[in-house]
């Protein structure tokens, strides 16, 4: 039973027993492991710093047959969200990426793709801006996770959507144009969507580096979409979905 290393990110920590934390990581070397961080509250050498939610971090621990729960027996940071001040909005940002990570990624299915896509958008969340780095987070991840329908044609007829109204609804699984278009669907703009794929494109720095603006607006019909698909395919709602929805479009950290 020999101690495992492996990057990780801290999903999420319960307190347990005590001094005890259960803690969810995502590792690299095989996927989202759930284990008991023992006395993790009061050794600072072991633990100091790299629990909090979505630190990058060097993870040892084990996983035993049998047993639900690795040991997880110390972490180190590599990068942690704390190193730049957390205010409301950016706090709610990584809970919400961290909520997906959690809902979506299967126990134990090493996933590399998402791994890099964390890495690199949780450096750009690192600023004042969260509307970018989310859209792009949750645009890849439901793409990489299998769950993206096809955007450029009507679900029902198959038509081509490029130039024409395209709708969405949250028990349908895609878009549609507006002859087939349900009751109650909401409408996703055709900037939104050419949006979306200038963002399968290019890196998410790019976006960054651009400097250009972005208000809670831009994309909004997107990110909407994205978590009606996500919560159908997991049938339960995010909890955070809810709250950045309240976050007001000035609100930055
Ligand atoms: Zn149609």
């Amino acid at each position: 039973m020999a101690l495992k290393e492996s990057e990780a990110i801290v999903l999420r920590t319960y307190p347990l027993r005590e001094a005890d934390l259960l803690v969810t990581l995502f590792t690299r070397a095989e996927g989202k492991v759930r284990g008991v961080a023992r006395s993790a509250k009061k050794s600072k050498r072991r633990f100091g710093g790299a629990l909090e939610p979505m630190t990058y971090v060097r993870a040892f621990y084990d996983v035993r047959e049998e047993q639900e729960l690795a040991r997880v027996d110390a972490c180190e940071v590599i990068e942690s969200p704390l190193a730049s001040e957390v205010g409301y909005a950016r706090a709610v940002a990584l809970a919400h990426v961290a909520e997906l990570l959690d809902e979506l990624l299967p126990d134990h299915e090493v996933n590399d793709a998402v791994f890099r896509l964390t890495l690199s958008v949780l450096r750009v969340l690192s600023g004042e801006e969260i509307w970018m780095p989310v859209t792009y987070f949750e645009l890849w991840l439901t793409r990489l996770v299998g769950f993206l329908p096809e955007l450029t044609e009507c679900i029902v007829c198959g038509r081509s959507l490029n130039g024409s109204r395209t709708y969405f609804h949250a028990l349908a699984d895609g878009l549609m144009c507006a002859d087939d278009k349900r009751l109650a669907s909401s409408e996703i703009s055709s900037e939104s969507r050419a949006l979306a794929a200038q963002m399968f494109r290019a890196p998410v720095e790019s976006f960054a580096d651009s400097g250009e603006p972005w208000p809670k607006a831009r994309g909004a019909d997107l990110r909407k979409f994205l978590i009606q698909t996500l919560q159908r395919h997991i049938e339960k709602k995010l909890v955070t979905a809810g709250m950045m929805e309240r976050i007001a479009d000035q609100q930055y950290c």
